[in-house]
């Protein structure tokens, strides 16, 4: 039997992958295309969509993972559109609405974050596990939390790249978030980093105190996720972490110390390096998690979306 396909659009801060396929191992057809302001960036993914549906092999559902904060609280009279973001332009845009518009299949929206996580569950690092977190460390810092097989969300997504956290001794940086200034996002994140440094991050040395100060954030954000959803693992990808994997030992060891024994879990001591490991779909966990997204849509499709 022909497999089921899907359209995924991950919509992320400096481009947007369209995926057309049913699993990892069956990508049919994928399109990046830079995100600029609303309407161009959404016109063109518009236009790559329907290629691919007048083909023999037509899409099912579409999945929609967004940058956040999105609003996604099905009862809400500004449901799938995208709340207040420092984003240029793109503050309330109807993301929902104009692909429910134009494309008459089940369509899944959710944060980028989430359908990453969902992705890892289906196919990744995460499957057979009820419980995780999968955190993002890019243009922003984001974190998916799963919790009883299910996206958490209650009033809103979760937006824990935005706690405030304990900074390292003698670290008195005001941090980079334009709300927080110094919370987990002003720390850690790419634009964070390069402020800091004043040079791409790329470019900066393994060996460079920025990536200790960067390690810590991290590290306390895993503290909060331990002592407060106890996810069974977390996952910790995006541009900044996936380029930078001596990352990982340093948060595990921020991690450790800054938990001080406390909690007497195998996950913490022996098991740590896969408690708190990279993602299983590396950088394809973002796109993958749009296509998740739709195959969701398709098994089981929402609600009339607005009363
Ligand atoms: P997005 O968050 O838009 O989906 P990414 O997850 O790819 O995008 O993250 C983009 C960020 O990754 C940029 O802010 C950039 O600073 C950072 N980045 C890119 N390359 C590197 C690298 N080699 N080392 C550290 N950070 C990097
Ligand atoms: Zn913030």
């Amino acid at each position: 039997m022909a497999e089921t396909l899907f359209a995924g659009v991950e919509m992320g801060g400096t481009k947007c992958i369209c995926t057309l396929g049913s699993a990892p191992h069956d990508v049919r057809a994928q399109q990046v295309l830079p995100t600029r302001e609303p309407a161009t960036t959404l016109a063109a993914i518009a236009q790559v969509l329907p290629g691919w549906n007048a083909r023999a092999a037509a899409f099912a559902a579409l999945g929609v993972a967004c940058f956040g904060p999105l609003d996604l609280d099905r009862r809400s009279r500004t449901y799938g559109r995208i709340g207040s973001t420092p984003k240029a332009h793109w503050s309330h845009v109807d993301i929902h609405g104009f692909f429910a518009e134009r494309f008459a299949v089940p369509i899944g929206l959710s944060t980028d974050v989430i359908g990453a996580a969902l992705a890892e569950g289906r196919w990744g690092a995460a499957r057979a596990l009820a419980d995780y977190a999968y955190v993002t460390v890019g243009t922003g810092v984001g974190v998916g939390l799963v919790a009883a097989g299910r996206p958490l969300i209650g009033c809103h997504h979760p937006e824990l790249g935005h706690v405030r956290v304990a900074r390292a001794r003698g670290d008195d940086w005001p941090g980079h978030c334009v709300f927080h200034g110094d919370c987990v996002e002003g720390l850690a994140s790419g634009p964070a980093i390069e402020a800091r440094s004043g040079m791409p991050a790329r470019s900066i040395p393994q060996d460079s105190p920025i990536w200790d100060a960067v390690a810590h954030a991290l590290g306390q954000l895993a503290h909060i996720l331990v002592v407060s959803v106890a996810p069974q693992r977390i996952l910790i990808g995006g541009g900044v972490v996936s380029a930078q994997p001596h990352l990982l030992g340093r948060i595990r060891q921020s991690l450790a110390a800054s938990l001080n024994g406390y909690l007497d879990l195998e996950q913490l001591r022996s098991g740590l390096d896969r408690y708190l490991d990279a993602p299983g779909l590396g950088t394809r966990a973002g796109p993958l998690g749009a296509l998740a997204l739709a195959a969701d849509a398709h098994a089981a499709p929402g609600p009339p979306q607005r009363a």
